[in-house]
C-alpha cells in the first residue's frame, strides 16, 4: 500500500487542447499524492480512428481524416513553449497512425483496428507530459502496454488483474519514485504484445485497475460536468450533481448508462476499497461526487440512467413447458459468446432479453452469431431500437411506496418491459428510442424535483 497514492484520470474534454490541459495540469502538481495521471484521447480524436478503423475510405477521405486528427494535436504541440522537445515523437505517431489508417486490411483485422484506435492515447500522454514538465514538475510519459496486460478479444479486451498487479509493482511503482508518470488510457496489450483496447470509454476503467494495482488510495475521474448526476445533464436541466454515492450505486449506473463511468470502473474501487471522486477539471473549485463504500444515506432514489442501442431478444419453444433444460441450453450459448444479459422477463412458454447493440462494437458481430445459435434450437424473434431506462436507488424491492411512485409516474408511457435488477438497487424499463428522453424526464420531475 503506497499510503495517499491518488490516480488522476483526465477525459477527452479535459485533454481537448492546450489550454484545457494547462488546467489539468494544475490539478495534478496541486496534489502531491498525484503520482500518476491516466489520459484519453484529445475530443474528438478517438472517433476519427473509429472512422478510419470500420469504414472503406478513399484515399482522399483518409487524408481529410487524418488532417483533422493532425489539426487537433498539432494546435496543442504549437502552444507549448518547447515544442522541439516532443514534436518529432509526435511525428512519428502520426506517421504509424497513418500506417495503419491505410493498411489494406484495417477494415478486416481486429487486432489492426485496435493499433489504430490507440494512437489518441498515446499522442495525448506525449502531450500532457510536456505540459506538466512545463509547470516545473519532472513529468514522463509511460507506455501503458509494459503493464496493462489484456486477453487478445480485440477491441474490447479483459484485463489479468494479478498480471497487471505484478507487472505495475515492476515496471511503473519504481517510477513514481521520481516523477509524475502520465500514462494512456483504453489501452493494453496481449500476452504477444499487440496493442489491445478496452472498449469505448475505457480509460476510466484503466485508471481503477492501475489505482487498484498500485493500492492507491484514491482514484479522480476528471470530465466536463461537476460529479455525477441525478442523471444525464443533457437530457435535463433539471439534473443536480450527487455530493456522494456508493461503490454499487455507481456500479449499477454505469452499467446502466451512465456514460460518466465506464461500467467496469467500479470493480477495482470495490475489491481494494478505492474511493473514487468525480469532477470537473475545468471547475475543480466547485468539488464532485465522491464514491464510496458506505455512504452517510441510502435514499430509496438516487439517480436515473439510460442507456441506448439495446436488441430485444424474445426465445419461444412451445415445447418450453417440459423441456427442463431450455433455459440453461439459451444461456449457454450466451455465455459461449460472452454477452451478458441485464435485462430479462420469463414466462412459461418464452425468454425475453436484452443484449447491448452498440453501433461498429464486437457485441454487434457477436449478437449475429449468438442469434443464428440460439435459432436452431428454438424460435428467436429480435426487436430493435430499444432503450433501457433505470432508476437506481435503494431497498426498492422492500420500502413501500418505491415502485408504485415509479409506475405512477410511467403510466403514460408504453413499456415494453419492466425488471428489478438482480439486487436491490435497481428497477428497469425497455422503451422505444423516441419515448426515453421523455421516460427519464418524467422520471426525474416525480422522483427528484419535489
Ligand atoms: P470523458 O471524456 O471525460 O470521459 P464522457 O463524455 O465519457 O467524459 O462522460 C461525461 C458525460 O457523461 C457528461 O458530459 C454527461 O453528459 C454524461 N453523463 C451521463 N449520465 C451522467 C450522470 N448521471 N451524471 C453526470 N454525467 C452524465
Ligand atoms: N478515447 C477512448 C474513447 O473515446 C477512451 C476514453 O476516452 O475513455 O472511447
Ligand atoms: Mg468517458
Amino acid at each position: 500500500m503506497h499510503t495517499g497514492l491518488n490516480v488522476a484520470k483526465f477525459g477527452g474534454t479535459s485533454v481537448a487542447n492546450y489550454q484545457a490541459i494547462s488546467n489539468c495540469a494544475r490539478i495534478v502538481v496541486g496534489n502531491a499524492n498525484t503520482k500518476v495521471v491516466v489520459v484519453s484521447a484529445a475530443a474528438g480524436v478517438t472517433n476519427f480512428l473509429v472512422l478510419l478503423a470500420n469504414t472503406a475510405l478513399t484515399s482522399e477521405q483518409i487524408a481529410e481524416i487524418i488532417d483533422n486528427i493532425r489539426k487537433i494535436e498539432y494546435a496543442i504541440l504549437n502552444e507549448l513553449k518547447k515544442p522541439s522537445e516532443v514534436e518529432d515523437k509526435l511525428f512519428a505517431l502520426l506517421d504509424e497512425l497513418e500506417s495503419y489508417a491505410r493498411h489494406e486490411e484495417i477494415n478486416f483485422r481486429d487486432d489492426l483496428k485496435d493499433s489504430l484506435l490507440s494512437m489518441g492515447e498515446r499522442m495525448s500522454s506525449l502531450l500532457v507530459s510536456a505540459v506538466i514538465r512545463e509547470q516545473g514538475h519532472n513529468a514522463i510519459n509511460f507506455d501503458v502496454r509494459k503493464v496493462l496486460r489484456t486477453d487478445n478479444r480485440y477491441t474490447e479486451a479483459t484485463p489479468d488483474i494479478e498480471v497487471i498487479g505484478q507487472l505495475s509493482q515492476q515496471l511503473l511503482r519504481p517510477e513514481l519514485d521520481d516523477a509524475i508518470v502520465v500514462t494512456q488510457g483504453f489501452v493494453g496489450a496481449d500476452e504477444s504484445g499487440k496493442t489491445t483496447t478496452l472498449g469505448r470509454g475505457g480509460s476510466d476503467f484503466t485508471a481503477a485497475l492501475l489505482a487498484e494495482a498500485l493500492g492507491a488510495e484514491t482514484c479522480e475521474i476528471w470530465t466536463d460536468v461537476i460529479g455525477v448526476y441525478t442523471t444525464d445533464p443533457r437530457i435535463t436541466d433539471k439534473a443536480r450533481p450527487l455530493p456522494e454515492l456508493s461503490f454499487e450505486e455507481a456500479a449499477e449506473m454505469a452499467t446502466f448508462g451512465a456514460k460518466v463511468l465506464h461500467p467496469a470502473t467500479m470493480e477495482p474501487a470495490l475489491r481494494q476499497n478505492i474511493k473514487v471522486f468525480v469532477g470537473s477539471s475545468k471547475e475543480p473549485e466547485k468539488g464532485g461526487t465522491w464514491i464510496v463504500r458506505d455512504c452517510e444515506h441510502e435514499p430509496a432514489f438516487r439517480a436515473i440512467t439510460r442507456r441506448k442501442d439495446l436488441v430485444l431478444v424474445t426465445v419461444k419453444t412451445p415445447k418450453m413447458m417440459y423441456a427442463q433444460g431450455f433455459l440453461a441450453r439459451v444461456f449457454d450459448i450466451i455465455a459461449k459468446h460472452k454477452l451478458s444479459v441485464d435485462l430479462i422477463t420469463t414466462s412459461e412458454i418464452a425468454v425475453s432479453f436484452t443484449l447491448d447493440n452498440p453501433p461498429n462494437s464486437i457485441s454487434e458481430k457477436m449478437n449475429k452469431d449468438t442469434l443464428l445459435e440460439l435459432s436452431s434450437i428454438c424460435e428467436v424473434k429480435v426487436e430493435r431500437d430499444f432503450d433501457a431506462v433505470t432508476v437506481v436507488g435503494n431497498n426498492m424491492h422492500s420500502a413501500a411506496g418505491v415502485s408504485s411512485k415509479i409506475f405512477a409516474a410511467v403510466a403514460d408511457f408504453n413499456l415494453r418491459m419492466i425488471c428489478f435488477g438482480a439486487n436491490v438497487h435497481n428497477l428497469s424499463f425497455v422503451v422505444d428510442n423516441h419515448a426515453s428522453e421523455d421516460v427519464v424526464k418524467v422520471l426525474h420531475a416525480a422522483l427528484f424535483e419535489e
